[in-house]
C-alpha cells in the first residue's frame, strides 16, 4: 500500500533553540559541588579565558530532545520511504552496522591509542582494504580519503606523481560529457585541463572519439562504469587499452559499483585507479552532510604512490601502521579517515558474503529495469533501448511540450504522494532528465508504488497543471527559494 498522501503530518514550526533559552535553566542535574571550586582566572592562561560567558542556549532536557526530533521531521529519509535519488544510491542501510560502529571498542578508540592496543581496528581496516581490493580487482588500497570527490581527487594525485617520477609532464584529463560534477572539479584541484570527450547517440563513449583526443598531452581519461546515463560502457576494453597506449592513466569512477559487484571488476576491465563510495555501495546513511569515506583502489603500478601512513600485516602477524613507502604522494586525511563509516561497511560485507554482493548489482538492475518497463510509456527514455544498469534516464521532454509543466514540477510532485524526487536535470545532455536510482533494498511493491506515483503524474501535468506548478501542498513549507538558499544561507540567528 502506498502511503497515503494528505492526513496531516507532524510538520510542526520549530523556532531556534537560541528562542527557547531562559537564563537559569539546564538540561543536567549535578550533585552540589563537595570540593572547594576553583576560579578559572587562577589557572587559566590570561589569553586563554572568555571576557564573557559563551552564548549557549539555556534549556530543559525534554526541550531539547523534542527541538531535534521536531527538526528531523522536516527531512525526507530513507527510513521515510522510497529516495530515488540518482548516482546517490539511497538505499536503506541495515541497523546492525549502527550497532557495530557503536561497540564501546570502536568509537571509543582515541586515535592516538597506542597501535599495539589499537589491534582490532588496525585489523578491520586492514582487512577492509583487502576486501575492497578483491571486490574491485585493484592492486592496493586506502581508506583515507574522505568522500568520493576527495577520492577522485586523490587518485589524480597518485597519477600527477607517478607520472612526474618519468619525467612526463601531461597537462590534460578527458572527461565523458554525462560524468559527475566532481571528475572536472578534481582535475581541476590537480592543475589539470579538462578535455570533454561526447558520447555517442547511444549514450556511452565512442572509441573513436578517445582515440582521437588521446594523445601524449593526456595523463588520464576519467569515466564512469556504469555511467551517469545507467549505460554499461560496453567499448571499455577497447577504450582503456587506447589510453594505455598512448601512456595515459584510466580513472574509474567508483560510485555505481553497486551495479557491478560480483559480476564485474573495475581492474579486469582496464582501470588503473577509483574510489569507492563506502557511504553509497557499503550501506552508511548519508546526505545531509554526514561523513562520508572514499576509499580509493589503484593498480599495480600505482601501489607505491598510495597515501601514508598504511595498515600493514608485520611478520609476527600483528598489524601497525606504516608511513615507510618513499613514494607516496603522502597523507590526505588527518589520522585514518572516517573510522565509523569504515566498520559499517566492514560489518555490511561481512554480513552480506560474495554471494549477498553479487544479489545486490542484481536487485540494483532488476529494480531499474522494472521501474524503467513501468513507466516507459508516460516518460521518454533517451538511451538504452528499454534496458538499462543500476539507474535509469528518463525525460519529460513530450510532457513539458504539451503542458508547459516543468521538470522540478514533476519533481515536486512526487514530495506530495510520499517519495523524495529523484535527480533531476542531470545529467547534463538529457533535456528534463528525471534520473530514478530505486536501489536493490526497494521491494517489488515500492518500486511499483513509485512508478504509479510518476505516471499519475503525468496524468496530473494534463488534468491539472496549475496545481503542479505549486506542489508541493502537503509539506511544512512548498517552494523554496532553491537559489537563495544556496548562495546565502542564513546560519546564524542575528543574521536573521
Ligand atoms: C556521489 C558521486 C560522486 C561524489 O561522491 P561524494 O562522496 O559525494 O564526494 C562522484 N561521482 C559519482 C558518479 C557520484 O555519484
Amino acid at each position: 500500500m502506498r502511503p497515503t498522501p494528505g492526513t496531516s503530518t507532524l510538520g510542526f514550526n520549530e523556532p531556534l533553540i537560541f528562542d527557547r533559552s531562559v537564563a537559569g535553566r539546564s538540561a543536567a542535574s549535578l550533585p552540589a559541588l563537595d570540593v572547594p571550586a576553583i576560579d578559572p582566572a587562577a589557572v587559566l592562561p590570561k589569553d586563554l579565558l572568555r571576557a564573557t560567558p559563551a552564548a549557549l542556549p539555556e534549556v530543559s532536557e525534554p526541550e531539547v530532545v523534542r527541538h531535534f526530533v521536531r527538526l528531523s521531521t522536516w527531512n525526507f529519509s530513507v527510513d521515510h520511504g522510497t529516495y530515488p535519488l540518482g548516482s546517490c544510491t539511497m538505499k536503506y542501510n541495515p541497523k546492525v552496522n549502527e550497532w557495530a560502529a557503536r561497540l564501546p571498542g570502536f568509537s571509543g578508540l582515541h586515535p592516538y591509542t597506542p597501535q599495539h592496543l589499537a589491534q582490532g581496528a588496525l585489523a578491520l581496516m586492514w582487512e577492509l582494504e583487502c576486501m575492497l581490493a578483491e571486490v574491485s580487482g585493484m592492486a592496493g588500497v586506502s581508506l583515507q580519503p574522505a568522500a568520493g570527490a576527495h577520492g577522485e581527487a586523490t587518485c589524480l594525485m597518485m597519477i600527477r606523481k607517478a607520472l612526474a617520477d618519468r619525467g612526463d609532464a601531461r597537462r590534460k584529463v578527458l572527461i565523458p560529457d554525462t560524468a559527475h560534477g566532481t571528475n572536472p572539479a578534481s582535475s581541476a584541484r590537480n592543475g589539470y585541463e579538462v578535455e570533454p570527450v561526447s558520447s555517442t547517440e547511444e549514450g556511452v563513449l565512442d572509441p573513436r572519439s578517445v582515440a582521437e583526443k588521446m594523445d601524449g598531452s593526456v595523463a588520464a581519461l576519467m569515466l564512469t562504469n556504469p555511467n551517469t546515463v545507467g549505460l554499461f560502457e560496453k567499448h571499455i576494453a577497447e577504450v582503456t587499452e587506447i589510453v594505455h597506449a598512448k601512456g595515459g592513466f584510466v580513472f574509474g569512477d567508483g560510485a555505481n559499483l553497486n551495479a557491478l559487484l560480483g559480476r564485474a571488476r573495475p581492474g579486469d576491465f582496464g582501470v588503473d585507479a577509483m574510489q569507492f563510495n563506502l557511504h553509497k555501495t557499503f550501506s552508511t546513511p548519508h546526505g545531509g552532510g554526514g561523513p562520508g569515506s572514499g576509499p580509493v583502489g589503484v593498480c599495480k603500478t600505482l601501489v607505491p604512490y598510495l597515501p601514508t601512513p598504511r595498515p600493514v600485516r608485520l611478520d609476527d602477524g600483528a598489524f601497525a601502521l606504516s608511513a615507510d613507502f618513499a613514494k607516496s604522494i603522502g597523507r590526505v586525511r588527518s589520522f585514518c579517515g572516517n573510522f565509523g563509516v569504515m566498520v559499517r561497511a566492514y560489518a555490511y560485507m561481512r554480513e552480506m558474503g560474495p554471494q549477498g554482493l553479487r544479489r545486490v548489482a542484481d536487485m540494483a538492475v532488476l529494480n531499474a529495469n522494472y521501474l524503467l518497463a513501468l513507466v516507459k510509456d508516460a516518460y521518454h527514455v533517451p538511451f538504452g533501448g528499454g534496458r538499462c544498469m543500476h539507474e535509469c534516464v528518463l525525460s519529460d521532454r513530450d510532457l513539458q511540450k504539451e503542458t508547459h509543466v516543468s521538470t522540478l514540477d514533476v519533481a515536486k510532485g512526487l514530495i506530495d504522494q510520499g517519495f523524495h524526487p529523484p535527480t533531476i536535470y542531470f545529467p547534463l545532455i538529457v533535456k528534463g532528465a528525471l534520473m530514478c536510482e530505486p536501489t536493490e533494498t526497494e521491494t517489488r511493491e515500492s518500486v511499483e508504488e513509485f512508478a504509479h506515483a510518476l505516471i499519475d503524474i503525468a496524468k496530473m501535468a494534463r488534468s491539472d497543471a496549475e496545481s503542479l506548478h505549486h506542489a508541493p501542498h502537503r509539506t511544512r513549507l512548498g517552494r523554496l527559494d532553491e537559489v537563495t538558499a544556496a548562495r546565502k544561507p542564513i546560519l546564524k540567528a542575528e543574521e536573521r
